[in-house]
């Protein structure tokens, strides 16, 4: 039961830690039960999924997109995602708030944080992040409100790895937190945790998990 999951879930989660429900591959009925429960916050990966999604579901969900994005698809992003979680390249953050900029929507987004140990996976280095954030001191987002920063583990069992690879991402955030609250008041989202490593993640000090297979079950992939 997908109400029942998420009020497990919610009642594992300390205060303060929020819970994104990614509903990529689910359908409509199935976000609906997700949204009786109480759940106001879904994450997809997909820009078409979710601009088809978006105008036919309630309008006080808050959407999350958590996809690599190209930049031919940004036009179906923005408009519709509450977060951006995985802006992963300084091109594409420029992309994205020109786009904002220009249709008059405010954006906010995560960088996403290269913390695994697999090749597969997008994003920044920790330096990157910093040289990034000190650039834009200088030379500010136009329309993009940079909201915090985004990792996913590497996908192992190994609880160990897991845990070092959060506390790096942790450790950045800390210190972005600490240097850079004058310049980026609203940076404070440390997205780590999905359904096989959220505890870990709310160890390391995550204030937002997000969690599928543990709500909806597996995906089928079409
Ligand atoms: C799919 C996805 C999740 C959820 O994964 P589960 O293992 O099903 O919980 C979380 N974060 C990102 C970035 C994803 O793409």
């Amino acid at each position: 039961m997908i109400s029942s999951k998420i009020q497990q879930i919610k009642n594992e989660l300390p205060q303060g830690v929020e819970l994104v429900a990614v509903s990529k591959f689910h359908t409509p009925e199935q976000i609906m039960e997700a949204y009786s429960a109480g759940q106001r916050l879904f994450g997809e990966n997909r820009p078409q999924e979710l601009a088809q999604k978006v105008p036919i579901l309630p309008k006080d969900i808050k959407w999350h997109f958590l996809g690599h994005l190209q930049k031919n698809k940004i036009k179906l992003v923005v408009p519709n995602a509450y977060l951006i979680q995985s802006i992963d390249t300084e091109e594409l953050l420029w992309a994205v708030d020109r786009y904002a900029a220009a249709n008059k929507i405010k954006t906010r987004c995560l960088l996403e944080v290269h913390i695994a140990n697999e090749e597969t996976k997008q994003g920044f280095s920790s330096s990157e992040v910093i040289s990034l954030l000190e650039r834009l001191k200088t030379k500010p987002l136009a329309s993009t409100i940079i909201c915090g920063v985004m990792g996913m583990a590497s996908f192992t069992s190994d609880a160990e790895q897991v845990r070092s690879e959060f506390s790096r991402i942790a450790e950045l955030y800390k210190k972005i937190k600490a240097s850079y609250s004058t310049f980026f008041p609203e940076f404070n989202i440390l997205s780590i945790g999905m359904s096989g490593d959220y505890k870990l993640g709310v160890e390391q000090g995550s204030t937002m998990v997000r969690i599928g297979t543990g709500i909806f079950g597996p995906r089928e992939y079409v």
